[in-house]
């Protein structure tokens, strides 16, 4: 049954949670109230702005420090990260990898990059992440082991590598994905792009597959403007994947040789200055964040019909952007309510297309995606940005008088 009074109520929560005023609030924004000025600034006053500089090393140094990686790499960004991830794990062009249909593009591109097929899989509604019993059961019925290798029966090829997402900063159940990766010999990347500072099972997301990659564009959590960074516990693939995003230079102090085709795939100093003071600021984003989530959460118990999307059990989550789920029955609101909240000055999007429903990856191999389609009728993003929920939270602006 379909509520009428459901769009209203959805307006009326939104509100009870935004601040108010005429301004139109975006879905995400970031925030600068750390040292931001000071040491982009200082990349400036020394002239290391480019490929080398100590932030570089800093911001490697400190996001393996912060998550309990051994190593990482910092890179242009996500996209890129994926990229090399996967061609470090021996996905070679003519491979299937298979990856979640409910993802942003960048997953199934990088896939494409390697000369590889994209292979599509359902999601599960606990997690908005793939399903690892609909995964077991399907890998039964499709894949087969010859030697150390995974085939697919049905399209003779072999299948790579498993990229699990934590979509919008909630953990995938990575357990028994990790296990099926195991058992079918697939190398697991994490796609962990939106998940900065979220823990799966008191671990941090993207420290438990061969490689994953984060992102820094200018709408995560953190920010260095565009950027990226590819997470391994493995340090022979970490000094790799150094190598193979510098244009796999031989270090030496003036010639330029190269041993094989690289990538430049660095991050600028720059960058990686803002990304240092955005991590300082990371403890204040992720309380402002669940804070937010909380309050939403409880504006929204009232409203029948809509859920706000919560953490699974296992998780403890960034809420990097926060999800309204509609109930089935009120599935066929879900564009009435984007263009309602739109229109009132509240920014919402449905969550992307599938990557099944593309022109270039329709025709990809691909299971039942029932979880999923059933999840992109009804998932709606919310204003998720740290500052919403400043309030007591918010300090002065330290490094503002360095604006010039
Ligand atoms: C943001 C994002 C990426 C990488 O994006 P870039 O814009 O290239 O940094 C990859 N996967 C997912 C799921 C993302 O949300």
């Amino acid at each position: 049954m379909s509520r009428p009074e459901l769009i209203p109520r959805i307006i009326a929560a939104l509100r009870s949670v935004l601040p108010e005023g005429p301004a139109f609030i975006p879905l995400h924004e970031p925030l600068f109230q750390g040292n931001e000025w000071q040491y982009v600034k200082e990349c400036l006053d020394t002239g290391w702005v480019s490929s080398v500089g100590s932030y570089v090393d800093r911001f490697e140094a400190e996001m393996a420090a912060y998550t309990g990686a051994r190593r990482a790499v910092a890179v242009v960004n996500g996209t890129a990260a994926l990229h090399v991830c996967l061609l470090l794990a021996g996905v070679e062009a003519g491979d299937e990898v298979l990856i979640p249909s409910l993802t942003f593009i960048a997953t199934a591109n990088a896939v494409s990059y390697c000369g590889a097929i994209p292979h599509l899989l359902d999601s599960d509604q606990q997690t908005l992440g793939l399903d690892p019993l609909k995964l077991a059961a399907y890998l039964a019925e499709i894949a087969e082991l010859r030697g150390d290798a995974c085939w697919n029966r049905r399209t003779g090829r072999r299948i790579r590598a498993l990229v699990p997402m934590h979509t919008f900063g909630h953990a995938v159940d990575l357990d028994p994905l990790l296990e099926l990766a195991e058992r079918y010999r697939l190398a697991l990347i994490e796609d962990a792009a939106e998940s900065l500072g979220s823990y799966y099972k008191g671990q941090h997301t993207g420290t438990r597959g061969l490689l994953s990659a984060l992102s820094f564009n200018g709408n995560k959590i953190v920010t260095t403007g565009g950027g990226g960074l590819i997470l391994t516990n493995d340090t022979a693939l970490a000094d790799r994947a150094k190598h193979l995003t510098t244009t796999a230079k031989l270090p030496h102090r003036w010639e330029f040789c190269h041993d094989q085709v690289g990538y430049n795939y660095r991050m600028p100093n720059l960058n990686a200055a803002l990304g240092c003071a955005q991590l300082e600021q990371m403890p204040r984003f992720l309380e402002q964040k669940r804070a937010l989530a909380e309050r939403y959460r409880q504006a929204f118990a009232e409203v029948v019909g809509v859920v706000l999307f919560q953490e699974p059990a296992f998780a403890t989550s960034n809420y990097w952007l926060n999800a309204l789920v509609l109930d089935e029955a009120e599935a066929g609101q879900r564009d009435a309510v984007l263009d309602a909240t739109n229109s009132a000055g509240i920014m919402t999007r449905p969550v992307w297309a599938l990557m099944s429903r593309l022109p270039m990856f329709r025709d990809c191999p691909r299971m039942d995606l029932s979880g999923a389609e059933s999840l992109e009728r009804r998932l709606i993003n919310i204003p998720s940005s740290a500052s919403l929920c400043s309030g007591p939270l918010r300090e002065e602006q330290p490094g503002r008088e360095d604006k010039p």
